[in-house]
């Protein structure tokens, strides 16, 4: 060897000990990896880096590489060994207890003394702490971008639950919001990775609780401390009283941060993984500015807010107010349009307000507008909207109200809740409403129209004399409206007993005696004039309630006979009126059976009056019902003869006792020689058939005279007296006949 030789030698020798050296020194972790990526050299510092030893490691494939990152690894080294002279690299690796390291690295070929490729070196730093502040602020500022972006609250909180959960590697997250009066919380929005467990675990919370004082779990320490908190075992911890639920989810850390105004908590978001996580100094001032960010942003989204519901709402009443109205109000029409429905709106304006204002200060009138507001509310429902157009005045929109019954309905609702009284200062008063209704289509299809002629319907419900409703078009106002209060009166006529019966005496033609009576229903409500049948028993026999009312008739004209016979009076046979229904219904025989075992009547002197149609409907059954009642005693007569079209020996199937001429053909005898002709004829056939005849209508001693010629038996009219109250019916059967009728002679 030659000292040159020798000379080079030592140098590189002391070479290769320096780089050794410096090898085991650097602060950067430095290792090798042979032709097939397995680790030849792994210094101290990649030791202390990524947590394993180089005797762990040596011999193997790096361990710090991620399973779905082995591709990308393997690709940076055939780019060295395949010739590129060195590749700089920035990314993500795993430390020995799984936690995340960022490194920025250099890796290069290696090169054996022939100099072809003999595998790779890398140097690498650990950039994990800057990496993670540029992510927190890379965070930061995309919240702060999507605050500024959001429209509300509902939809930005899950985007900063995902940008969180995804910048500082949690798994899911939740918004809460805090009310510090109540002490309820109440979980509002979430996020989370694509998991049914996970999912489940956020799912469990969705109602309101009320958080108890005191230390206890995540949410409660945020509260107490007013700081972001964090739980490395949520599964470990005791105080954490989801802990069951976070271990069938996989769940173990958990961090969560205030959302704050100033000093005031509004709401805290939380955030689990499925590893823990410790969050250093960086992070926790970064959540502390999210967190305040996110309640300033509560916070102005919450006074603007307030802005809209005064432009909206009416201050006093909290109702929408006009412009809110409009809007509805048009959007209504357009759906109405488009669907074919038609929709309502009721002007209501309170009678005599101004009264209460004037007498009794705006304080009590404020206070009425309150409590108005309120019952209008209560009578609508929850698609309808109540407006205060302002004053007195409110408007009602009634959405899909087809039928004018059902506005009636409502608008019938809406005068008995203002009518009910108000307590002023511990004194009642009494308001009423005057209400205009106009509907579209029908009355106009647009919000001006319709808005005109509620209002000049309104002022029409003020001239009809106040608490009243009014359509705009009047063809529904006389019928519609008439007939659905009369309904609605009529429902309440029996419980209130505003019915009462007159009583018509029928006269023997004969003997001008008084033979027997008919019972004719009346209605009296308080107040009014006296309704007489013709104008509610059509409804009632519509509506059905001709039935209850018909067994009051039958009830009370029983008793009252069987009263009167044992006050001693002569003993007459009471005729009572049966109407279609009632003889239809399934329950008639036994009823009446029920009525005159209750009364104690004896059958014979009751009488009942049907019409030819009512037998002509059904024939088979009126003849088992009509053998029924006659079995029972009761005298049957047909009742209106003449204005049917059935024959009297058609009649004669069924088991009647007597016959009452039409008061039509009585009102132009004698004179009318057809209607004389076709009396006559019925007297005849009558009698023929063994059927007593009796005259309705009787008027003048002419007609009188023309039946008795004719050999009528009874008759019945004004002529001899008309339908009378008890009492100056008892009066006429004890002989002191009213001033006003004068007694009938025979002639
Ligand atoms: P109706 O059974 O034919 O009763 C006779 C009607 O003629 C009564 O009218 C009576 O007041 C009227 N009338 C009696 N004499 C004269 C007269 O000389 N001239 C004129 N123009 N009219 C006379 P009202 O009481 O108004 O009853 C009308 C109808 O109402 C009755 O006709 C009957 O069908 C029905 N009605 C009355 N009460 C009841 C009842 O309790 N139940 C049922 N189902 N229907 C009843
Ligand atoms: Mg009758
Ligand atoms: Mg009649």
């Amino acid at each position: 060897m030659t000292e040159s030789l020798r000379n080079s030698e030592e140098t590189l020798l002391a070479t290769n000990r320096q780089l050794q050296m410096l090898i085991q020194s650097s602060p950067l972790a430095i290792y090798t990896r042979d032709l097939n990526g397995l680790l030849t050299s792994w210094n101290p510092a990649a030791e202390k880096m990524y947590g394993w030893t180089a005797a762990e490691v040596l011999g193997k494939p790096l361990p710090s590489v991620p399973g779905e990152k082995r591709d990308e690894s393997d690709s940076l080294r055939k780019r060295l060994l395949s010739g590129e002279s060195s590749i700089k690299f920035e990314g993500q690796r795993l430390r020995r207890d799984g936690s995340p390291i960022y490194i920025d690295a250099s890796l290069g070929p290696l090169h054996d003394a022939s100099g072809s490729a003999s595998g790779i070196i890398a140097m690498a730093a650990d950039v994990t702490e800057r990496k993670r502040v540029e992510l927190q602020q890379a965070m930061e500022h995309q919240i702060t971008r999507q605050l500024s972006e959001a429209a509300t609250l509902e939809q930005v909180t899950p985007e900063i639950i995902r940008t969180i959960c995804e910048s500082l590697g949690y798994a899911c997250g939740a918004y809460w919001i805090w009310d510090p009066g109540t002490r309820q919380i109440t979980r509002a929005q979430t996020w989370s990775v694509d998991s049914a467990e996970i999912e489940a675990f956020l799912a469990q919370d969705r109602d309101t609780r009320a958080l108890p004082i005191g230390p206890g779990g995540l949410l409660r320490r945020v509260l107490a401390s007013g700081e972001p908190t964090w739980i490395r075992d949520v599964t470990a911890d005791p105080s954490f009283r989801r802990g069951p639920e976070a271990l069938k989810a996989g769940l173990r850390g958990a961090f969560a941060f205030p959302i704050c105004f100033g000093n005031e908590t509004l709401g805290i978001m939380e955030f689990f993984d499925r590893g823990s996580h410790v969050p250093d100094e960086v992070l926790i001032q970064s959540t502390r500015s999210i967190g305040s960010q996110i309640g300033q942003f509560l916070a102005r989204w919450q006074a603007e807010e307030r802005v809209r519901r005064l432009a909206h709402f009416d201050d006093l009443t909290g109702l929408p107010n006009r412009s809110m109205f409009n809007q509805r109000l048009s959007h209504a029409l357009a759906r109405a349009r488009r669907a074919d429905e038609s929709l309502a709106i009721l002007f209501i304006d309170l009678d005599r307000f101004k009264n209460i204002n004037d007498t009794l200060g705006h304080g009590a009138g404020d206070h009425v507008l309150k409590e108005i507001a309120q019952r209008l509310r209560g009578c609508l429902r929850e698609a309808d909207t109540v407006s205060r157009l302002g004053g007195d005045e409110f408007v009602v929109l009634l959405e899909g109200a087809s039928r004018p019954e059902d506005v009636v309905e409502v608008a019938q609702k809406i005068l008995a809740a203002v009518a009910r009284p108000v307590l002023l200062e511990s004194q009642e008063f009494h308001l009423t409403a005057s209400i205009g209704i106009s509907t579209c289509p029908g009355d106009s299809d647009d919000l001006q129209g319709l808005m005109k002629n509620a209002d000049i319907a309104m002022y029409r419900a003020k001239e009809q004399g106040k608490n009243n409703f009014q359509f705009y078009s009047s063809q529904i106002n006389v019928h519609t409206l008439e007939r659905v209060a009369l309904e609605s009166d009529l429902r309440h006529a029996l419980e209130r007993n505003e019915f009462l019966l007159h009583y018509q005496p029928k006269v023997d033609i004969g003997s001008n005696r008084i033979v027997g009576m008919e019972a004719l229903v009346r209605w009296q409500q308080p107040g009014k004039v006296l309704v007489p049948p013709a104008q509610f028993i059509p409804l009632a026999e519509e509506t059905g309630l001709i039935v209850p009312i018909g067994e009051w008739v039958l009830k009370t004209a029983c008793l009252r006979n069987r009263a009167w016979q044992d006050q001693g009076l002569p003993r007459l046979r009471i005729a009572v009126n049966l109407s279609a229904r009632q003889f239809a219904h399934v329950h008639l025989l036994q009823d009446v059976a029920r009525v005159l075992n209750e009364t104690g009547l004896d059958p014979a002197w009751l009488e009942f009056e049907i019409t030819e149609s009512m037998v002509m409907r059904d024939p088979e059954h009126a003849v088992t019902l009509l053998q029924g009642l006659k079995a029972m005693g009761i005298h049957l007569s047909i009742d209106d003869f003449g204005t049917g079209y059935s024959s009297l020996s058609y009649l004669k199937r069924f088991p009647l006792d007597s016959v009452k001429i039409d008061r039509s053909f009585i009102r132009d005898i004698p004179g009318d020689g057809d209607d004389a002709s076709i009396t006559q004829a019925i007297i005849a056939m009558a009698h023929s058939l063994r059927l007593r005849v009796i005259a309705e209508g009787v008027e003048t001693e002419a007609q009188l005279q023309f039946l008795r010629v004719n050999g009528c038996d009874q008759m019945q009219g004004y002529h001899f007296s008309r339908p009378l109250p008890e009492a100056e019916f008892l009066r006429l059967l004890k002989g002191a006949v009213p001033a006003a009728r004068k007694p009938v002679t025979p002639g």
